[in-house]
């Protein structure tokens, strides 16, 4: 279990990956994505997976926290992948 560790000033720089630096699509997050979430409005799902094509304008970027924290609306279902990270 891992706590909402404050971030300021300290940013971690993953250079060594071939992924394009992608943070959070919150607003006021710049956290590091993990995960990417789209929406799938005709089956009211919401699905979460490992970090999609970018270009989607249907996805959304999420951090960990965000991940976590995700909500959607009532009678949305969300499906979780199960290659996520913990
Ligand atoms: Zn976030």
């Amino acid at each position: 279990m891992r706590g909402e560790a404050p971030a300021r000033g300290h940013r971690t720089r993953l250079s060594l990956t071939t992924m394009r630096e992608r943070v959070c699509s919150k607003v006021g997050c710049a956290r590091e994505a993990v995960t990417t979430l789209t929406y799938d409005y005709r089956d009211q799902m919401a699905a979460l997976g490992p970090l999609g094509a970018a270009n989607d304008p249907h996805a959304h970027d999420l951090c960990a926290i965000h991940t976590d924290r995700l909500s959607v609306p009532q009678g949305w279902t969300v499906v979780r992948h199960a290659t996520l990270v913990s």
